[in-house]
């Protein structure tokens, strides 16, 4: 008997694709994805093989092309995000690195943001003009600086909001659009916003990367990452760029972060409500100078981020009254919230980036960033938000 299609026709909302879209089932009919932990595949005859090398023959070649497991991420993450495709890589900077160099040349310019993950300002700033793309940093909330930026060669326009740590945000629509009169192409890491806030192709962006280490895990256990666009896009530049230098994603990750989109939008929608209270909590505690978080009324661009964003962040950054000193002694004194410099993950983690994440760039740079001594980055997790802001309490008690 023939195999009841996966999904009906017709549009269906995110939370449904995240649990069925893209699942290939064998002939086991098995109800959870299929963990295919195979190199490559077997063939029927020798004309199969030679038929699946000229693409004549729809079907896996070798996992570092492509992979039943890999794919059905691929194929999940697309419908979620709004893509035509994806492609999936070992990591989110396999994945960020992917997004720009599979298809900027020698002679073509970047534009940047200056606020980015430490490992891709590397990328724009060091590694792409040794190969002869010479790049730009701008504040990227400054429309204006984009635009100054723009030389007759630039090709990539490149970002993060929001951004890390200090949950800034940048204006995706407008940025696309002085890209594309310039000729570029805008590039969006949006893994602070996840897949479930922010769907930057729809306000005009035209490639998304994730690491998907970060929400879509979710459980702070696999390296993971995925880069989306148009079907040109992937299936040409991207697909021979992955398929020639080999960053490939183990099935073995690809399947757990399929679980773990299954309960990607339960997960975030608990933890930005849970990031919101503490939010206030912190806003009004005397030992707190300052709190960033894109949905208070405070937030420099809080009308930006309810227009582009259908929640505020999963991530709290606040300033604690003192500096160095004060923030190690919060820190230490935490006793449900662990330190460290990951994110998105089901439990509550805490971070200084000054010491930490940030810690490479010089002081004037952290200064431009806004980021001080005394910033600490808060990504809350799924415990109870009550715990956790007594949790909170009691160590900013100890400062
Ligand atoms: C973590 C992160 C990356 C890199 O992802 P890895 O999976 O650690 O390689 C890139 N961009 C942002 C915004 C990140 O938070």
């Amino acid at each position: 008997m023939a195999q009841k299609p996966n999904l009906p026709s017709r549009k269906l909302k995110p939370a449904t694709l995240a649990v069925h879209d893209g699942t290939l089932r064998s002939q086991f009919g098995e109800t959870s994805e299929g963990l295919f932990l195979t190199q490559g595949y077997v063939y029927e005859s020798m004309e199969q093989a030679e038929a699946r090398f000229n693409n004549t023959d729809p079907g896996f070649q070798y996992s570092r092309f492509s992979n039943p497991t890999v794919s059905m991420f691929e194929k999940r993450m697309a419908s979620l995000e709004g893509a035509d495709d994806a492609r999936a890589t070992a990591t989110g900077m396999a994945a960020v690195t992917a997004s720009l160099l599979s298809w900027v040349n020698a002679g073509d310019h970047i534009v940047a943001a200056k606020a980015l993950f430490g490992s891709c300002r590397y990328i724009v700033e060091d590694l792409a003009p040794r190969f002869g793309i010479n790049s730009t940093l701008v504040n990227g909330a400054d429309l204006d600086a984009w635009r100054a930026a723009v030389k007759p060669n630039t090709k990539a326009f490149f970002l993060e909001t929001p951004t890390n740590p200090t949950l800034e945000i940048y204006d995706i629509a407008a940025i696309a659009e002085i890209a594309h009169k310039a000729g570029a192409k805008l590039v969006v890491d949006n893994v602070f916003a996840t897949p479930i806030f922010q769907k930057p192709l729809a306000l005009g962006a035209d490639i998304v990367c994730y690491s998907a280490t970060k929400h879509i895990d979710g459980q702070g256990r696999v390296l993971g990452g995925v880069v989306l666009g148009s079907n040109e896009f992937v299936s040409g530049p991207l697909q021979m760029f992955l398929r020639q230098t080999g960053p490939s994603l183990s099935p073995f990750n690809a399947w757990v972060m399929l679980k773990g989109l299954e309960t990607l939008a339960l997960r975030v929608e608990r933890q930005a409500e849970s990031a919101g209270k503490i939010a206030d909590f912190l806003a009004k505690h005397p030992k707190v100078t300052r709190v960033y978080y894109p949905f208070r009324e405070d937030h420099p661009q809080v009308k930006l981020a309810k227009k582009q964003m259908s929640s505020g962040s999963t991530l709290v950054c606040f300033n604690i009254k003192g500096a160095k000193k004060e923030a190690f002694a919060f820190g230490g004194a935490l006793e449900i919230v662990k330190i460290t410099n990951n994110l998105g993950d089901a439990k509550s983690l805490i971070t200084h980036p000054a010491t930490t994440t940030h810690q490479r760039l010089t002081p004037d740079a952290r200064a431009e960033l806004g980021i001080t001594d005394a910033m600490l980055r808060l990504s809350v997790g799924l415990e109870d938000p009550d715990d956790l802001i007594e949790d909170l309490d009691l160590a900013l008690k100890n400062v």
